[in-house]
């Protein structure tokens, strides 16, 4: 048996490995290389392996850096099983389709470029309806119950506590008459956030394959306070003005409609003093993906499954309105009345968000509130780096609004919270360690070795291992 690294070994995206015994061989996720020009050419290469002959897939969560590259590997051939959990399946779809949707428009403006230049013009990695075909391959399966997707090969999917669906991997593998046991760490996420279970601890395995992107950094305690949330909605709302607050469509939306709802149906006195302040979700894929949640409360961990069993749906709560229209969307920037819009995408880049802070940035009775993490280069972190004016649609717009950072719970567990979790392993397993920056790894590594002994393969370019 052997395992072979096929992504997010030189950095955090493109999750891709591949497990096979003489007879058999899966894909631990497939996923897409982001992160700039160097990265995106890396989704055009081959696979370092014949999609043909992978047999069917695992997949740990719908991040777009873990399954971003299934519509490319259907269409390349593979024509296997894509096993993931129920709300995984249920998030794909929309993840897919969205991606495509990017990745067309993405080569329509280089075509265009392309053409001025007398250039040939550039196909999409993929399109929506690559997207779509991809689909019908999913195959969700429950938490915690063990698969045999093979004659050699059995799964399990545990909770990850990194987005709804997300899972930790167990891989048992037989071959020869032997039986070792693979752990996957998928992406893990932090202890005690709102809404999903927290990640599963482990204890038994022969070899730990996990993730790094924290690897060297420390959250800070707690990040978002409601009360924070709370005080700058108020501030803004009673001078009259709106709050805008970009937010990630899958995740982040769903944990602030979570907050809110503790405000507006669980806080009487906030209520009284909010109550004519309607917050909008303007984002078609952040609409489709609270649907998903709502769906699948079996994610839920206890404080959330509480307020379903006193009644309270917790992702709806009495001012919150879905905008379902363009024109609906529209209309809000020409209601002046005080309200709370929060909109897609997250850093600014795309999306609705971007004709909201057009009309709303110039306004100093308005305030933009950020709740997620701001990339560099992104719309959103020149407005966090005190930009005086943004060029919007070709057009330079004023900043007066209030620019405030909230930063909001991390989806991702950071050293100490990786550290904690691979150190539950009891047999001293060998541990390889991927999908993290150079230095995240090389000092995660350091940093596992010192505190317990552990010396863990530190993964930086695609290579394979005989297991
Ligand atoms: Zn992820």
């Amino acid at each position: 048996m052997r395992i072979e690294f096929c992504g997010a070994t030189t950095g955090v995206t493109g999750s891709c490995h591949k497990i096979s015994t003489k007879e058999h061989s899966i894909l631990l996720d497939c996923g897409q290389f982001q992160g700039g020009k160097d990265r995106d050419k890396l989704n055009y290469e081959d696979f370092p392996f014949d999609p043909k002959e992978i047999e069917s897939m695992v997949l740990s969560h719908a991040h777009i850096d873990h399954c971003g590259r299934i519509p490319l590997l259907v269409k390349r051939g593979f024509t296997g099983n894509i096993y993931c959990t129920k709300a995984t399946a249920d998030l794909l779809p929309i993840m897919l389709r969205d991606s495509g949707y990017i990745h067309e428009k993405e080569a329509e403006w280089k075509t265009k470029k392309a053409l001025e230049k007398g250039e040939e013009p550039v196909a999409p990695l993929y399109t929506v309806v690559d997207a779509e075909r991809s689909l019908k391959y999913i195959t969700p399966v429950r938490y915690n119950e063990e698969v045999e997707i093979n004659d050699q090969m059995t799964i399990k999917f545990n909770d990850a506590g990194h987005i709804l669906g997300s899972s930790i991997l167990e891989v048992w593998i037989s071959e020869d008459g032997e039986k070792k046991k693979l752990v996957f760490s998928g992406d893990l996420g932090m202890k005690h956030r709102p809404i999903l279970k927290d990640p599963t601890t482990i204890t038994e395995a022969d070899y730990v394959v996990m993730e790094t992107t924290y690897g060297n950094r420390l959250h800070p305690e707690n990040v978002m306070s409601i009360d924070d949330l709370l005080k700058n909605i108020l501030k803004t709302t009673e001078r009259g003005g709106t709050v805008v607050i970009p937010s990630f469509a899958v995740g982040r939306t769903q944990e602030m409609i979570y907050e809110l709802n503790k405000l507006y149906d669980n806080n009487p006195e906030v209520y009284s003093k909010l109550k004519n302040v309607k917050v909008y979700i303007d984002s078609p894929m952040a609409t489709s993906a609270t649907q998903v949640f709502k769906e699948n409360p079996e994610c839920f961990d206890k404080e959330t499954k509480g307020y379903i069993e006193r009644g309270d749906n917790p992702l709806d709560f009495k001012n919150l309105i879905f905008t379902k229209s363009t024109e609906d969307s529209k209309r809000l920037n020409i209601n002046k009345e005080p309200k709370i819009i929060i909109s897609a995408s997250g850093m600014c880049e795309a999306g609705r968000i971007r004709h909201h802070l057009r009309h709303n940035l110039g306004n100093k009775k308005n305030s933009i509130i950020f709740v997620g993490y701001q990339a560099e280069y992104t719309l959103g972190r020149k407005l966090l780096n005190g930009a005086d004016s943004v060029n919007l649609f070709g057009e330079e717009v004023q900043v007066n609004a209030e620019i405030v950072n909230l930063e909001g719970f991390s989806a991702h567990a950071d050293r100490d919270a990786l550290a904690e979790w691979v150190s539950s392993f009891k047999n001293n397993p060998r541990v390889f360690l991927v999908h993290g920056e150079d230095d995240a790894k090389k000092d995660f590594a350091k940093f596992i070795d010192d505190k317990f002994g552990i010396k863990p393969t530190v993964i930086t370019e695609n290579s394979g291992f005989d297991l």
